[in-house]
């Protein structure tokens, strides 16, 4: 199997009768329900002119549909772009002029936002009015005539899809992933994970992220197992299709919201076999208060989109808090130091990756792709990390947010664990900000958590100053209703640092 749709042909075959999905307000679609709408989606993009290799832009809620036309658009040979549907015109102008996609496919409801985003040489395509131009009308009419679908030869090195990087670190690129990038990495989550054809996986994550896409999507399909797909995350109807679910996969903050929700515990688990976590650091704190009420201790998994998912804690031996693992099968990771050279175990230095599941390049930026990877080609993942003597990883940073005070290199994710491990704190991030004489002064920013008294200030800093170094202690802790996420639940450091800029000047 060579390309990702037929690896999820392949899982869809396991059991044709069986639920493929349910969706939130109780539809229903059979796993071959689901292949012949597929197929009808890739015979609708080619009669729109979308040829193998186009882009196709999709900002759509999600849906039935949305899983069939993103199988579709691979089957078709054409790259799917998925776009987060939260972007306003203006982010998704650029991004569109960009990667000039063949067409773009949104809800009959976004219609006329979107409109002025879409640039000469798009057709515009809508998902769902039955009307001119909707896509779902001409599936169902391709089905209805029984039209073959298109079957263009692919190689492992095609691409099927462009996602845009969240443009935390500059302009959004566009990594282009290949059907052998796709394939092999949902091939080895199936494996690593365990995932079977009577798997029901709970679904709350956005299909526009590697992670619902891929990660979450894609294995169940290959698996040939079953999801119940939520619009959204909300964390009591999480918590209602819980006990029908054996795997959940989430972005930490699903687990902070879900662990919230009075009386929160292992009966609400009835039947999950696996929980993971990934997208964003998961505290240790958040680790053990999840074990302690459902008994289900979290698989932490680490990725990008560069390159999905390569290194996971074990399904079967010890999850341990605060690391992120070992490389999954085929992944070859190194903990670097100046001029790339391996570091030895216990050092910090940057996470490196090479294998099947590496991107191959961002879309018409050959400088940033350049930038991107070694002289021996592994890729340069922006975070740093250290391993134990025996290969165990754990992530330290993204070096963009280690802070130099005074000369001195401060992790914030050091600092963060102490803080977030206080009484009353939900979650903290820890920044540097402009200061006269250190240059950066260390600051933390802290969100209290529910139900606890208010976090303070004059309690905090005694505490963190008999824990830490000087140089590493905060200099100020700001307490603030809520921290700033985006959709993936990371915190938003950028926009911290920028509100409070002025902050020691
Ligand atoms: P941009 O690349 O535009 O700045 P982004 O990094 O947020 O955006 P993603 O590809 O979604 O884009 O995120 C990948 C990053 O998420 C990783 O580089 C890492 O920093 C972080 N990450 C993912 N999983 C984990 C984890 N388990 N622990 C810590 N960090 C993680």
């Amino acid at each position: 199997t060579r390309t990702l749709h037929a690896l999820i042909d392949a899982g869809l075959a396991r059991s044709p009768d069986a639920i493929a999905i349910r969706t939130g307000d109780g539809g229903t679609v059979t796993a071959r329900a689901l292949g012949v709408r597929a197929r009808g989606f890739a015979s609708a993009l080619a009669a729109a002119g979308v040829q193998p290799g186009d882009r196709v832009a999709v900002r759509v809620e999600k849906s039935v549909d949305a899983i069939a036309l993103f199988l579709g658009t691979l089957r078709a040979g054409a790259v799917f772009l998925p776009l987060n549907t939260a972007y306003t015109p203006a982010e998704l102008g650029p991004l569109l002029a960009d990667a000039a996609p063949r067409i773009f496919v949104t809800d009959p409801a976004a219609v006329d936002q979107c409109r002025a985003a879409i640039p000469e040489g798009t057709a515009l395509r809508t998902l769902g009015t039955r009307g001119e131009g909707d896509l779902a009308a001409a599936a169902d009419a391709a089905i209805a005539g029984g039209v073959a679908a298109p079957a263009p030869e692919l190689g492992p090195d095609d691409p099927a899809a462009m996602l845009y990087t969240s443009g935390t670190t500059g302009r959004p690129k566009g990594a282009l992933l290949s059907h052998d990038n796709l394939r092999s990495n949902v091939e080895t989550l199936c494996t690593a994970w365990g995932m079977t054809s009577s798997d029901v996986l709970l679904h709350a994550l956005p299909l526009f992220h590697a992670h619902g896409l891929f990660v979450a999507a894609g294995t169940i399909l290959a698996a040939g197992g079953s999801m119940i797909l939520l619009p959204r995350f909300d964390a009591e109807t999480v918590r209602a299709r819980l006990p029908e679910s054996t795997v959940f996969m989430g972005v930490p903050t699903f687990y902070a919201r879900l662990l919230d929700l009075p009386g929160f515990g292992a009966a609400d688990c009835l039947k999950l076999r696996l929980a993971t976590a990934g997208s964003a650091p998961l505290g240790p704190d958040l680790f053990r208060r999840f074990e302690a009420a459902t008994g289900h201790a979290i698989l932490e998994r680490y990725g990008a989109t560069e390159m999905s998912i390569v290194v996971s804690n074990p399904l079967d031996g010890e999850r341990r808090p605060g690391s992120i693992g070992y490389p999954l099968p085929g992944i070859e990771a190194r903990i670097a130091g100046a001029g790339d050279m391996p570091l030895p175990a216990g050092e910090t230095g940057e996470l490196q990756i090479r294998g099947p599941a590496v991107f191959r390049g961002y879309w018409h930026r050959p400088e940033a792709t350049a930038e991107a990877f070694t002289a021996d080609g592994f890729f340069r993942t922006g975070d740093l990390a250290r391993a134990d003597a025996d290969g165990r990883l754990s992530i330290v940073g993204r070096s963009k947010d280690l802070i130099i005070t005074g000369g001195y290199n401060v992790y914030p994710r050091e600092v963060e664990i102490l803080l977030d491990d206080m009484e009353g704190v939900g979650e903290s991030a820890v920044i540097g900000l402009p200061h006269a004489d250190f240059g950066e002064a260390v600051t933390a920013v802290v969100e209290p958590a529910q139900g606890a008294p208010r976090p303070d200030e004059a309690r905090i800093l005694p505490a963190l100053r008999a824990a830490l170094a000087a140089y590493k202690c905060p200099k100020r802790v700001l307490v603030v209703d809520r921290l700033p996420r985006n959709t993936m639940g990371k915190i938003e450091k950028a926009r911290l640092r920028s509100e409070h800029a002025g902050l020691y000047t």
